[in-house]
């Protein structure tokens, strides 16, 4: 009976709230000022989906990506993606299709999904709803809206992704 271990990258701008969503996820806290290097490469959590029993491994960055700098070892296997920007920061926005072009270039067509973070600001947001929906409709992704801080549909962003990938 062999365990399943999915390798999944968290890419998009700095401060979009990636290494957050991780430490949520895999720890269950949210910390204001959290370390951009988190000293190991992935952090992880088991998940049942279906009856099986699937280990997901979530890669963060060490903020490399603000000098474009993710080496090529961090997408080396990578079985799943999760595309982040932020409700505050429409560069991050406008960012996602190199990222995904990124992804694409070292690991082709693995399961994505496309989740705009901390809508709990989005009284300051700068895109708007149909640009985001726009977004993922041409690439032909799941769209989630989230909020790390207030633990909303992070879960869910992770459960999406097992089935997707179980289901190839
Ligand atoms: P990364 O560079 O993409 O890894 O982003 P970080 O996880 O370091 O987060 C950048 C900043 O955004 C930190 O101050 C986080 O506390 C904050 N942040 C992350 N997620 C949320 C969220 O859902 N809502 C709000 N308001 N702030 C968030
Ligand atoms: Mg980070």
């Amino acid at each position: 009976d062999m365990e399943v271990a999915i390798k999944v990258v968290v890419v998009g701008n700095g401060a979009v709230g990636k290494s957050s969503m991780i430490q949520r996820y895999c720890k269950g806290v949210f910390t204001k000022d959290y370390k951009k290097t988190i000293g190991v490469d992935f952090l992880e959590r088991p998940i049942v989906v279906n009856d099986e029993e699937v280990r997901l491994m979530l890669w963060d960055t060490a903020g490399q990506e603000e000098f474009d700098a993710i080496t090529k070892a961090y997408y080396r296997g990578a079985q799943a993606c999760v595309l982040v920007f932020s409700t505050t920061d429409r560069e991050s926005y406008q960012a996602i299709s190199s990222w995904r072009e990124k992804v694409e270039v070292e690991v082709g067509d693995i399961p994505t999904v496309l989740v705009q973070n901390k809508i709990d600001l989005l009284d300051e947001t700068v895109i708007k709803n149909e640009e985001a929906e726009g977004l993922a409709k041409r690439l032909k992704l799941r769209f989630y809206r989230a909020s790390v801080k207030e633990d909303l549909n992070v879960t869910e962003v992770f459960k999406y992704l097992a089935e997707k990938y179980l289901q190839r």
